[in-house]
C-alpha cells in the first residue's frame, strides 16, 4: 500500500471514529448484545431489528472506546443493514480473516463491495492487539443476532 492509500484509508477511519454513524439506541430493536475488549477498554451495545425472515432491517450501537473500535462498529452497522443474519455471518467470518492477515484476496461475490470498504481496516493485522479493537462491533453484533441477550418489545 502506498503513503497516498494509507492516508486515505487513515482518513476514513478517522471520519467514522469521531463521527460514527448509527450511534443510537433504536426503540423497536428486539436484538442486542453487550461486547467487551478489556484489553483495550473498548464497550459496546450493539442492537439489530431482525424481522420474521431474518433480514436486519436496522443496526446501530452504543459504547465508548478506541477510535478502530468506534469507527469499525459505524461501518459495521451501515454494511450489515439490509443483509439477512446468514449473509452476515459469512461476512463476519471474511472480515475476521481479512484483519487477521489469514487471506488477503477475497473471490469476486455478493460481498465484493462491502469488502472493498471493509478493507480500510486490514491495517490492524500489523497489530494484533488491535485485531480485537475491529472484531469487537462484529462479534457483538453476530452474537444479538445468533439470539444471544435477545430482547422483545412485544
Ligand atoms: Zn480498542
Amino acid at each position: 500500500m502506498d503513503d497516498d492509500m494509507r492516508e486515505l484509508y487513515q482518513e476514513v477511519i478517522l471520519d467514522h471514529g469521531k463521527n460514527p454513524r448509527n450511534f443510537r439506541q433504536p426503540e423497536d430493536a428486539n436484538c442486542e448484545a453487550r461486547g467487551n475488549n478489556p484489553l483495550c477498554g473498548d464497550q459496546l451495545t450493539v442492537y439489530l431489528k431482525v424481522d420474521e425472515g431474518r433480514l436486519i432491517r436496522d443496526a446501530a450501537f452504543e459504547g465508548r472506546g478506541c477510535a478502530i473500535s468506534m469507527a469499525s462498529a459505524s461501518m459495521m452497522t451501515q454494511i450489515v443493514c439490509g443483509k439477512t443474519v446468514s449473509q452476515v455471518q459469512s461476512l463476519f467470518d471474511k472480515f475476521h480473516k481479512l484483519c487477521t492477515g489469514e487471506m488477503e484476496e477475497f473471490p469476486q461475490d455478493e460481498f465484493t463491495d462491502d469488502m472493498e470498504k471493509l478493507r480500510v481496516m486490514s491495517g490492524v493485522r500489523r497489530f494484533p492487539m488491535r485485531v480485537k479493537c475491529a472484531t469487537l462491533s462484529w462479534h457483538t453484533m453476530n452474537a444479538a443476532a445468533s439470539g444471544h441477550n435477545e430482547t422483545t418489545t412485544e
